[in-house]
């Protein structure tokens, strides 16, 4: 196995490349997305490569989609694809 930087290094590039194709965010589908996500979550499929840019989809992180304000990243979390709903009526 190579050095534990270089797997960072494999998947910042893909990142990279993920959002120079396209920033509309996967789970909202507004533009502005700064992050990447992984479509098949690496926590039920350990074999996939964090750096597969066929599994990487642009995603809004911390920042939040500007459209409609949802943290699509961490909407999201650890599991199955659930979309937001995106208003509520508190
Ligand atoms: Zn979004
Ligand atoms: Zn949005």
């Amino acid at each position: 196995m190579g050095r534990p930087g270089a797997r960072g290094h494999r998947y910042r590039t893909a990142r990279k490349a993920v959002l120079a194709h396209s920033t509309t965010c996967w789970i909202c589908l507004h533009d502005g997305a700064d992050q990447v996500d992984h479509v098949q979550p690496r926590s039920l499929n350990p074999d996939i490569d964090d750096a597969d840019t066929t599994n990487l989809m642009s995603v809004h992180g911390v920042n939040g989609c500007p459209t409609c304000g949802l943290k699509c990243n961490q909407s999201r979390g650890n599991g199955t694809v659930t979309r937001p709903i995106r208003s509520r009526d508190w």
